[in-house]
C-alpha cells in the first residue's frame, strides 16, 4: 500500500510500516570496531574494519538524528562493535543529549573500557547504560571471547555504579552446553549488586554463521533454573509494550530479571526500532538483506526532507517479521559487530 504525503505530512508525519508498528526508536552503531572477539558476534580472526573515513562522524550522526526527531523518535541507543573503542564517545553523547525531542539515550558496552569512561560519559548526561556479561568465570570468558578482561568488565561495572547512573542493566547472552553453569552466579552477582539483569537468547547473526537451533537456550528454560533456585518470580509492569524484554523481580525486590527471547518468543509485532550502521546505512531489522544508504546523502548535499524520505522507504519495507526457523530464512551477510546490537 502507498499513501502519498504532503511535504508537510514528509517532515511530521509519525514513522508507521504497513503493519501500524510506529518507529520511535533508533540505534546507532558509533563502530564496528571491537576489543574482544565473541564467537557470537565476531569470527576470532581475520576481521577487516571499515576505514576510518567510511565510518560517519559526530557532526552527520547528529545531524541525521535531527532529521528524524519531527518523525517521532524520540529514543536512542549507541551501540556498535564496541562504542567505547570510538575516540570522543562522551563528546557524540552530549550533542546527542542536547537535541530537543530526544528523550532517553542509552549505550550498550562490553564494559572493557567503561572503568576509564564512566564518569565521563555521566557527566555528558547519559543516564542508562547495558553492561554484557555472560559469566563470571575468566576461563570462560575467554571461550565467548576469545580474549582475557573479566576482570576489567567487573572494574567497568564497579564504576559505572561508583558514577551514579540512574539505571545499569546486566546483559548475558545465553548459549545451550555453555553458560547454564553461570545462571545462578550471575543471578546472585547482579542480585549483590542491586542491578538489573537481562538474558538474551543467542540468535543467528554470527560471523562464522554456525548458529544453530540446538545452541539456543530458552528464556523459559532459564526462568525455571532461577524459580527452582529463588522460588517463583513476580511480574514487573511493563511500562512500555515494545521494549523486548519481558521483566520479572524477585520476590525479596532485591536485583531485577528479565528475558529478551527473541528466537523462541519473537517480539516482532511491537517493534519499533530502527537502525544506523557505523558507516551511514539505514536498517528496519537485524535480520533485513537490505539496506539504505544515508551516507551517501549526508555527503551529497541532500536536504533533511530527503534524508526523512529515506528513512520512511526504509520502514515502509520492513517485514512483519524476522522469520527466524521460517522455510526460506536467510541469516543476513552482515553479523552482529557490522549492524550494531
Ligand atoms: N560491544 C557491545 C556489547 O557487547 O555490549 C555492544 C554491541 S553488541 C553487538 C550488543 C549486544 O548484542 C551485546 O549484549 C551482545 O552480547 C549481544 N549479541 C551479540 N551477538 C549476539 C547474538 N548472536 N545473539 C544474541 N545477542 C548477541
Ligand atoms: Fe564486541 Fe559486543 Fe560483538 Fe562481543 S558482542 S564481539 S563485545 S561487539
Amino acid at each position: 500500500m502507498s499513501i502519498a504525503l504532503t511535504t508537510q505530512d514528509t517532515t511530521t508525519a509519525p514513522l508507521l510500516d504497513r503493519y501500524g508498528r510506529r518507529h520511535t526508536s533508533l540505534r546507532l552503531s558509533v563502530t564496528d570496531r571491537c576489543n574482544i572477539r565473541c564467537f557470537y558476534c565476531m569470527p576470532a580472526e581475520g576481521v577487516v574494519f571499515r576505514p576510518r573515513d567510511e565510518l560517519l562522524t559526530f557532526e552527520e550522526i547528529e545531524r541525521f538524528v535531527r532529521a528524524v526527531v519531527p518523525l517521532g523518535v524520540n529514543k536512542l541507543r549507541l551501540t556498535g562493535g564496541d562504542p567505547l573503542v570510538r575516540a570522543d564517545l562522551p563528546k557524540l553523547v552530549e550533542r546527542l543529549t542536547q537535541i530537543e525531542g530526544i528523550r532517553d539515550i542509552a549505550l550498550t558496552t562490553n564494559g572493557m573500557l567503561l572503568d576509564r569512561h564512566a564518569a565521563a560519559l555521566k557527566a555528558a548526561g547519559l543516564r542508562r547504560i547495558n553492561i554484557s556479561l555472560d559469566t563470571l568465570r575468566e576461563e570462560v570468558f575467554q571461550q565467548i571471547t576469545r580474549r582475557e578482561g573479566l576482570d576489567q568488565v567487573l572494574a567497568g561495572i564497579a564504576a559505572a555504579q561508583e558514577a551514579g547512573f540512574e539505571q545499569i542493566r546486566l546483559n548475558a547472552v545465553a548459549i545451550r552446553g555453555l553458560t547454564e553453569p553461570e545462571i545462578i552466579p550471575l543471578a546472585e552477582f547482579a542480585r549483590a549488586r542491586n542491578l538489573e539483569l537481562r538474558f538474551i537468547e543467542f540468535m543467528p547473526l554470527d560471523a562464522d554463521h554456525h548458529w544453530s537451533n540446538d545452541q539456543l537456550l530458552t528464556g523459559a528454560e532459564i526462568r525455571r533454573c532461577l524459580e527452582q533456585h529463588f522460588g517463583p518470580l513476580v511480574p514487573a509492569t511493563r511500562p512500555d509494550a515494545s521494549q523486548p524484554a519481558v521483566d520479572f523481580r524477585f520476590a525479596d525486590n532485591r536485583g531485577g530479571i528479565g528475558f529478551i527471547n527473541p528466537v523462541s518468543e519473537p517480539f516482532c509485532g511491537d517493534c519499533n526500532r530502527l537502525r544506523l550502521t557505523a558507516e551511514g546505512q539505514v536498517r528496519n531489522c537485524l535480520f533485513s538483506q537490505v539496506e539504505w544508504d544515508a551516507r551517501r546523502l549526508l555527503r551529497s548535499g541532500a536536504t533533511d526532507d530527503e534524508l526523512r524520505s529515506l528513512v520512511r522507504e526504509c520502514v515502509a519495507a520492513k517485514a512483519p517479521s524476522h522469520g527466524i526457523g521460517a522455510e526460506g530464512f536467510h541469516q543476513p551477510e552482515r553479523p552482529m559487530y557490522q549492524i550494531g546490537g
